[in-house]
């Protein structure tokens, strides 16, 4: 499941090739799951709009939408989230449609861009923000929990003072922290030199400090490695996965740590393995 480094740098990679493309058409498949928003709505709101940026929102990527008329203000955003197994291609028209291609954008360039989810775990949404006299659009798109690459310490620190359950659990909790999965949970405790169990209110002051700047740090690392290889998935011709950091913890189980050789342990933790060094984590 592609986490928040990986949704980042599809954004950009994205952003990057279709920024200021006028939606010709928009074609949607016929399984309604995919869609938050109904097919012939999300298609009607497409078409003819402008993409006047791409970029990510929690583990959302979100298109903002204009019209040569809204002069760079958006009037409407398409959300894709790509769940389990989506994926975002840019094409041109004769490359082969991939299988489970349930959305296709056709661009004013003549290329286009296809939403392919075996799965079906991803969603894509439309909202008008302008709306029409008779209602009053849809709300801008939020994220539920702050951002992690730029919340600052003292508003880090509140999101789990007041709380009392294992800091692992908290990271993981997206009404808190938007976008934090389990990969970068636990290789952030590591670098923090926190076990995942404690309590998120028996935490020092330093210790959060600690954490947030491990996770801004792991986060900002994986995304430097991805910028690398955007074209492996977002271009339909490049390889299929994502980009892999080199663990610290994550999956190493009775593998020795990579600072004191200690055996690397895995324990269940809010339903996830959880992997960290009982020796460097406190
Ligand atoms: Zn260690």
């Amino acid at each position: 499941m592609p986490e928040l480094p990986e949704v980042e740098t599809i954004a950009r990679g994205v952003d990057r090739r279709v920024r200021g493309e006028r939606i010709v058409q928009a074609w949607f498949g016929r399984l309604p799951q995919t869609f938050k928003t109904p097919q012939s709505q999300q298609a009607k709101g497409l078409a003819g709009r402008t993409i006047l940026a791409v970029h990510r929102t929690g583990k959302h990527i979100v298109f903002e939408l204009g019209t040569e008329a809204s002069a760079g203000a958006p009037e409407a955003q398409w959300i894709v989230h790509l769940g389990m197994t989506g994926r975002l291609l840019f094409a041109t028209p004769d490359a082969p449609v991939a299988p489970h291609t349930h959305a296709r954008l056709d661009l004013g360039s003549g290329n286009e861009l296809r939403f392919v989810d075996p799965r079906r775990f991803g969603r894509l949404e439309f909202r008008n923000l302008r709306g029409s006299f008779r209602n009053r659009g849809d709300a801008a798109f939020e994220a539920p929990g702050a951002e992690p690459l730029t919340i600052g310490a003292v508003a880090f620190a509140e999101l789990f003072r007041r709380r009392n359950m294992p800091i692992k659990a908290a990271l993981l909790n997206q009404s808190l922290l938007a976008g934090v999965g389990n990969i970068y949970a636990d290789e952030s405790l590591f670098q923090a030199g926190i076990r995942p169990r404690r309590r998120t209110n028996r935490l020092t002051a330093a210790e959060l400090e600690r954490l947030r700047l491990a996770l801004h740090q792991v986060l900002t690392q994986a995304i430097r490695l991805g910028g690398s290889s955007v074209s492996d998935y977002v271009d339909a011709d490049g390889e299929r996965g994502f980009f892999q950091i080199e663990h610290c913890v994550y999956q190493r189980t009775g593998e020795p740590c990579r600072r004191c050789e200690t055996l690397i342990r895995r324990i269940e933790l809010a339903g996830r393995g959880t992997h960290y060094c009982p020796t460097c984590q406190r």
